[in-house]
């Protein structure tokens, strides 16, 4: 689902069309590179320090795959309650040069505390894995919704989107940058609130950063030119996120990475006659190249995104809230840790716990 590739870390301005196509050319050799170590991943595992350890927990089934571990549906030995557990393979994670973002990643989940923003409760390793434990949101994805809906009603993406900016606004008056905003990304919870999950790529920056990474559809086009890039990719990933909510698709998809990268570097937004006037306009202003013109980067931050026509029946403070209808609630038939709204995957076997040598422990020390 995610790829990245670091770059070399210098302010190219004055970056040519060939570098930017040998930039995404080597973008597209990493991801193949990752989906082939991704199909042949060793596992096993210990106990370690720490308040919580693989004895805390009855793993259940997995929940979902990400590019270096997976995350199961688990439950407390002691108090009967369901968490999620991310888990990393250590050497997976060393493999594809994501030790400083998998660090960053606990720090910042540690360090959020809002309503629409995963909550993590701890972290803990064995020789081989990297585990964190957050709450379980039983809602699924908002991903799988929209697929099973094609697309969302004005009024629908229009709350979703609402719930995001505010995330989003959060994450940025602390100077984070979220850098993986979509679907796939956003859970439902059993009230049919959004909670943002996921912040691999989540980085605290007080300026600019160069790192290449994101999801194809959803790179803004400073990124894909590594040129130095600020807050602003997210809010660029918000437009491209309301855009696939009101039409069922992407602006600028495409049939592989490269020609997706290439119609963004171009730039060319079609808009569906359906789309409501004011989310063009919205669009137009997000989803714009010109870091001087992007609604979100101008003098009144995210107000001026909150403060947009399109948004104008929204009550922020009510919305906070949570003190506003959600258009949709999660089918939680089941009760608690009910999984029905989760794909199903296949299972592997489990490894945790194992008691083997741990070369990249020196790596994940606060874990
Ligand atoms: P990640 O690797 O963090 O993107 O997680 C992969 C997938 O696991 C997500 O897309 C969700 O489907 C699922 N997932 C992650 N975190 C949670 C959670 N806290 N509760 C329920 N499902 C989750």
């Amino acid at each position: 689902m995610q790829h990245e590739v670091p770059s070399a870390g210098a302010t190219d301005n004055n970056n040519t069309h060939t570098d930017q196509q040998a930039q995404m050319q080597q973008n597209m050799i990493e991801q193949q590179q990752q989906q082939q170590q991704q199909t042949m991943l060793p596992q096993r595992s210990t106990v370690s320090k720490g308040k919580y350890s693989l004895h805390d927990f009855q793993i259940m089934r997995t929940l979902g795959t990400g590019s270096f571990g997976r995350v199961h549906l688990v439950r407390s030995v002691h108090n009967g309650r369901y968490y999620a557990i991310k888990v990393l393979k250590k050497a997976q994670v060393v493999r594809m040069k994501q030790i400083e973002h998998t660090n960053d990643e606990r720090r910042m989940l540690k360090l959020v505390e809002h309503p629409f923003l995963i909550r993590m409760w701890g972290t803990f390793q064995d020789s081989l894995n990297l585990f964190m434990v957050m709450d379980y949101i039983e809602g699924g994805e908002l991903f799988s919704l929209l697929r099973k809906s094609q697309r969302f009603p004005n009024p629908v993406a229009k709350f979703y989107a609402a719930e995001v900016t505010l995330a989003l606004e959060y994450l940025h008056s602390h100077n984070i940058i979220y850098r993986d905003l979509k679907p796939e990304n956003i859970l439902l919870d059993r009230n049919g609130h959004i909670k943002i999950t996921d912040f691999g790529f989540a980085k605290e920056v007080e300026t600019v950063t160069w790192t290449l990474c994101g999801t194809p559809d959803y790179i803004a086009p400073e990124v894909i030119a590594t040129k130095p890039y600020n807050k602003s990719v997210d809010w660029w990933s918000l437009g491209i996120l309301i855009f696939e909510m009101l039409a069922g698709y992407t602006p600028f998809y495409d049939t592989t990475p490269m020609k997706t990268y290439e119609k963004i570097l171009h730039g060319n937004v079609v808009y569906p006659s359906f789309f409501h006037p004011d989310v063009v306009d919205l669009l137009a202003k997000l989803i714009t190249a010109d870091l001087t013109r992007r609604i979100g980067n101008l003098q009144s931050g995210a107000g001026d995104i909150k403060a947009h026509p399109w948004f104008s029946e929204v009550v922020w403070e009510k919305l906070v809230a949570k003190d506003i209808e959600t258009p949709y609630e999660p089918p939680i038939t089941a009760g608690v840790g009910d999984t029905s709204l989760f794909d199903q995957y296949p299972e592997d076997h489990l490894d945790y716990g194992i008691q083997t040598d741990d070369p990249f422990g020196e790596y994940f020390l606060d874990f």
